[in-house]
């Protein structure tokens, strides 16, 4: 198909994530990717920003991820899991349970990171109705964002969340004030006070709080006191109240630790992995929980956890996780985090300067631009093509996330684009 004829039947057939039929927002066609470089069918190439979604975190197409699919491909492409089990989810379990924080000792593969909260819900849920002590409902952080579905949805940001629209079917769960203490403060006693009265007021309905660790992203791209993180593991234990923690985002180093959670020095009674869990490659997500919690399903009725996914742990995606998470060990990742973190911080500081910007922010390999108005799509999304950069803005956030093994130069030119096109156009 011509890149013609490729456009005209994605605009006639093709939904995007979170866009329109009406074409009005353009799309770009990709011939290939490599490394941090995304190969356009016009023949451009543009220095990726977004790894694709805080997934690719080694690049694209690399040679040992492809090796690991290409030989698990060789024995199986899928088998179901009800009843048979494999070596690359044993192995890929195993060691999602030694890297993960203390206490995680059960793993429940699903397909995607929506799913994957779907099923930490169901857990906490589960839990409680075992205990004999039902409790059905969640306490959520504004600015949080947890998927698509809709057990996920209800925990989301009502607002900016972008779930408003299916308010009146969603479950009605509590919210807290979006933390206010940001990365690197202490959090007071008074900056609880909101979550600590939500949570003394319906203790015996909440079946667990549920947040993103350090880093709100899609709701907002904040990053918030891991003091604050430490006091509500404290309070969740002293009102019998799980701990979800969503490291679907920030799992695999992007915040600068290997999981977000360790910033406070906390482990969740249960935890959500996803995006950069096959470093890029395919769709799989993990919902880890404690002894305590798998024991206390599986010993009452009904005996089982509730839930079972067609493609659960599938293999050639057990396969690039096992590799990926191998590559990302044996490679100096702290350092190249924080040179990213380094080169983030000098190349977005000229953006604090311009007039319609009102906050420049990084944590690890996380560059965030916070706008005061929204961007408009149609006009920046081409010019960061024509500027040679593959950025995605929403709302009022422009916002990098490179893979780990960028370069300094690429770097450079990334953020130099970015500051660039901002000025130009917001
Ligand atoms: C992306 C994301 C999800 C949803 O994951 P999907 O794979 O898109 O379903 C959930 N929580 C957080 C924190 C995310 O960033």
């Amino acid at each position: 198909m011509n890149r013609r004829e490729l456009l005209l039947q994605d605009a006639e057939h093709v939904w995007h994530p979170y866009s329109s039929m009406s074409g009005a927002n353009p799309v770009f066609p990709v011939a290939s990717a490599r490394g941090v470089r995304l190969q356009l069918a016009d023949g451009r190439e543009l220095i990726d920003g977004m790894s694709s979604w805080w997934c690719a975190i080694h690049g694209y197409n690399h040679p040992v991820l492809n090796a690991a699919i290409e030989s698990q491909l060789q024995n199986m492409a899928h088998v179901m899991f009800g009843g048979l089990t494999h070596e690359p989810a044993v192995t890929l379990a195993q060691r999602l349970v030694e890297l993960t924080p203390a206490g995680l000792d059960t793993v429940f593969f699903a397909d995607s990171g929506s799913v994957a909260v779907e099923v930490a819900m169901k857990m906490a849920i589960q839990y409680w109705a075992a205990l004999g002590q039902p409790k059905q409902r969640f306490l959520s952080l504004r600015n949080g964002y947890h998927g698509d579905t809709f057990g996920a949805m209800s925990v989301c940001d009502p607002v900016t969340g972008m779930h408003g629209l299916f308010t009146g079917t969603l479950a009605k769960q509590l919210f807290a004030p979006a933390p206010e203490p940001v990365f690197g403060q202490p959090c007071s006693k008074a900056h609880l006070q909101a979550f600590r009265t939500l949570l003394e007021t319906y203790r015996s309905e909440i079946a667990a709080v549920i947040l993103e660790p350090i880093v709100q992203g899609a709701g907002g791209m904040r990053f918030y006191s891991a003091d604050y993180l430490r006091k509500v593991r404290e309070l969740c234990n002293e009102h019998d109240v799980l701990l979800i923690a969503d490291e679907i985002a920030t799992g695999f180093g992007r915040s600068g630790k290997l999981f977000a959670c360790e910033w406070a020095g906390i482990s969740p009674d249960i935890l959500c992995l996803g995006k950069a869990l096959t470093g890029g490659y395919l769709t799989l997500a993990a919902t880890l929980t404690s002894k305590r919690v798998s024991d206390t399903i599986s010993h009452h009725e009904p005996g089982a956890f509730m839930h079972g996914p067609t493609f659960m742990a599938n293999p050639l995606a057990c396969a690039a996780a096992n590799a990926s998470i191998g590559l990302l060990l044996s490679s100096p990742w702290q350092d190249h985090i924080r040179n990213i973190e380094q080169a983030l911080e000098r190349g977005l500081a000229p953006a604090r300067e311009l007039p319609a910007v009102a906050e420049v922010r990084v944590l690890g390999a996380i560059g965030v631009i916070e706008l005061k108005h929204p961007v408009d799509m149609k006009i920046i999304q081409p010019a960061f093509v024509d500027a040679g950069v593959w950025v995605r803005p929403f709302g009022k956030l422009v916002y990098l996330m490179p893979a780990y093994v960028i370069q300094t130069q690429d770097l450079q030119q990334l953020c130099a684009a970015t500051v660039d096109v901002v000025t130009r156009h917001s």
